[in-house]
């Protein structure tokens, strides 16, 4: 039994006295199992090891609660994680020999409690509450399970190629972008591995054992992403039955809004939000769609002043939610940047409109802020005319894009970074060809579906993107971003 079984256990009946001094010889038993299973050469000799814990208790001068003796032993200064060894590798000792190791090393010599030696114990702090809104603080909590490591043991694994067997660029690019989103990967693996998130494309099935519903494209992403990372993978490309087959449950997701088309070029960005709304539908249950909030959804809400400049108003506050899939920037010129199109979109505007408060129709001073920001972040750029033409712009963008002064409550930080670039060359969005640059666990790869390379960072971030199998440019059109601090 573990220990703090034993010692929950007895709490609920055995006398106080009676509980303590069990405790402590509990804890003298444990130690002393530990110590003998030590290496002969480090174990102590009989003599200089602690004095048997009875004599501490029976002490009068000995005031130390017993408890406190027991969260000093496993506070996380004494039970930390293992030392690294000269060559770098982890010490082979489990945490308890390495723990008690320490002890011997440095026995504990018993004190007097006094309020002076009180004062100089190290107390508990308790840990500083976090800024942000309290949006922001619940969305945390929806994700705490959901860690941002990459899946598998990737080390040494490349970003790889997607076949492509026909105008399927736009949605392989878009893919690459998803598969190198840790946090994404890590929310999709729950997908009906876990009781709590059963899959509904499932028909209701019990979920007791990890399933694949051929017919949908979230089990089918969690396979992809196992063949993708997969540790023992030495290809450079995704293998081709897979993306088949989640290229063809995607045919059964049935989403009115986005009609698959059998072969033609699609807008990448209106597949990106039909793979995320097409992921968030795959279970039915509200902590899925409160994860998927928290990794994609850009909370804002417009907050109106009655009366501007002009025309004077009453004053009235309002706020009303814009809620939407991150960031649409309109993009200007040739020497435009992100940050100035992030400025532009939260700069204030006038909106005419009718005050319930003091009953006219005046204009409006009308400002976006973030109430809550999602874990990945995607900016869109209008790259095109209204009627679909492609405009001539260069965009300049680097790997850092902080939010932090367009929050309502500004007492958090808000920063991410670039994950992918998805861009494209052509004349209209629905026709020509679509590349990915990737920020992978290997660097940076530009990706045209089957055809994988290395890249450097200043590509990366490069207002024309470029493949080597391609002389023409391409013009950055869908960011990902991932929140590094909030
Ligand atoms: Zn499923
Ligand atoms: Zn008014």
């Amino acid at each position: 039994m573990a220990l703090s079984t034993t010692i929950k256990t007895m709490s609920s009946g055995i006398r106080k006295r009676r509980r303590r001094k069990a405790i402590v010889a509990l804890l003298y038993n444990r130690l002393m199992k530990m110590h003998s299973k030590l290496p002969k050469s480090s174990q102590l000799s009989s003599s200089s090891l602690l004095l048997p814990p009875q004599v501490c208790v029976k002490n009068s001068l000995y005031k130390d609660p017993v408890s406190d003796t027991f969260s000093r032993l496993s506070s996380s200064h004494i039970f930390s994680s293992r030392p690294l060894s000269a060559a770098g590798q982890r010490n082979p000792q489990s945490p308890e020999q390495f723990a008690l190791a320490q002890l011997l090393g440095q026995p504990i010599s018993w004190s007097l409690a006094t309020s002076l030696t009180m004062k100089s114990e190290r107390t508990l702090r308790p840990r500083r509450v976090n800024g942000g809104s309290v949006e922001q603080r619940t969305r945390k909590g929806h994700l705490s399970g959901i860690t941002k490591t990459w899946p598998g043991k990737h080390s040494g694994l490349k970003s790889k190629g997607m076949y492509n067997p026909r105008n399927l660029c736009y949605r392989r690019s878009v893919m690459q972008a998803f598969l190198h989103l840790p946090q994404f990967m890590q929310w999709i693996k729950h997908h009906w591995k876990d009781s709590a998130y059963p899959c509904r494309n499932a028909n209701g099935l019990p979920s007791k054992k990890i399933k694949i519903t051929p017919d949908c494209p979230a089990c089918r992403m969690r396979r992809l992403i196992g063949l993708y990372w997969d540790k023992d993978s030495t290809q450079n490309e995704v293998p081709r039955t897979a993306l088949r087959q989640f290229d063809l449950s995607l045919l059964h997701a049935n989403n009115p809004d986005f009609p698959l088309s059998a072969g033609n070029q699609e807008d990448a960005g209106e597949f990106y939000r039909f793979l995320r709304d097409t992921f968030t539908s795959a279970s039915n249950t509200q902590a899925w769609r409160n994860q998927s909030d928290a990794l994609f959804e850009m909370d804002l809400r417009v907050h109106d002043v009655c009366g501007n400049t002009a025309q004077a108003g009453c004053g009235r506050r309002t706020q009303r939610p814009d809620p939407g899939f991150g960031l649409i920037l309109p993009v200007e010129g040739n020497k435009d940047t992100i940050n100035r199109a992030i400025e532009r979109y939260f700069s204030p505007s006038t909106v005419e409109k009718h005050c319930d408060s003091c009953k006219s129709t005046v204009g409006h001073s009308s400002k976006a802020l973030i109430e809550s920001a999602p874990e990945i972040l995607v900016l869109q750029l209008i790259i095109y005319h209204p009627n679909g033409r492609k405009k001539r712009t260069d965009v300049h963008f680097d790997r850092w894009l902080d939010l932090k002064r367009f929050q309502r409550d500004r007492t958090g930080n808000l920063k991410y970074k670039l994950s992918s670039v998805i861009s494209h060359a052509g004349p209209s969005v629905k026709s020509g060809h679509y590349i990915v640059h990737v920020s992978g666990p290997e660097g940076f790869f530009v990706i045209s579906d089957q055809d994988a390379r290395k890249s450097t960072p200043s590509a990366f971030t490069a207002p024309k993107q470029r493949h080597p199998s391609y002389k023409t440019s391409f013009d950055p059109y869908l960011l990902t971003y991932t929140k590094t601090e909030s």
